[in-house]
């Protein structure tokens, strides 16, 4: 996604310590690919600093959206702010000035510069949004969900289904009544 790639050429030919601060503003269409099971509301918005280190580019910054992600008892639609806490160390793919390869960061899983010296936050942002979001929202803590035998739902009244938990009991526990009923009923003939 390009709203989340960004040049850094000129931060990488200048000396560790240097910093850059990036405005990141990600419209909701751009975002959406990047989004699982939450459809974007707003736009990506934050800021972000790019600081050079002696081998790599350290980015830091607090990013904030609001998304729609469904109620995981009835599918409702539940409106949630979603934020992203971005720290995440970038080694350079080439040198930008020789352009030649550097060797590879130790840590298999560390983001690169790749040789057009752009940096992709895509991942770092998917990673974080997901983190961000918690696996069993709900749209309400008295939610009562949805039948699991017609799909009603439940929020809006009783359903017309047997509930076939409390029947099963009740059928199981209404033979044993009935044989100790006539288990009673034996002696007195
Ligand atoms: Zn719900
Ligand atoms: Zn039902």
């Amino acid at each position: 996604m390009n709203a989340l790639r960004l040049n850094v050429a000129g931060l990488l030919k200048e000396t560790a310590g240097a910093a850059r601060d990036f405005v990141v503003d990600v419209t909701p269409a751009e975002l959406a690919p990047i989004l699982e099971d939450a459809r974007p509301l707003e736009p990506l918005r934050g800021e972000l600093r790019l600081m050079r280190t002696p081998r790599s580019i350290f980015v830091r910054g607090d990013l904030t959206t609001r998304v729609v992600v469904e109620c995981s008892r009835c599918l409702a639609d539940v409106e949630t702010p979603a934020g992203v806490e971005v720290e995440a160390e970038y080694f350079p793919e080439v040198d930008v000035t020789t352009g030649l390869s550097l060797p590879a960061p130790d840590d298999d899983l560390a983001f690169t510069i790749d040789e057009n010296h752009e940096l992709d936050l895509t991942e770092v942002v998917r990673q974080g949004l997901l983190l961000a979001l918690p696996m069993q929202i709900v749209c309400r803590e008295t939610c009562q969900g949805l039948c699991v035998q017609c799909g009603a739902n439940l929020n809006e009244g009783p359903c017309d289904c047997p509930s076939e938990v409390s029947e099963g009991s009740l059928g199981g526990l209404g033979a044993l009544l009935r044989q100790a009923a006539a288990d009673r009923a034996g002696p007195l003939g």
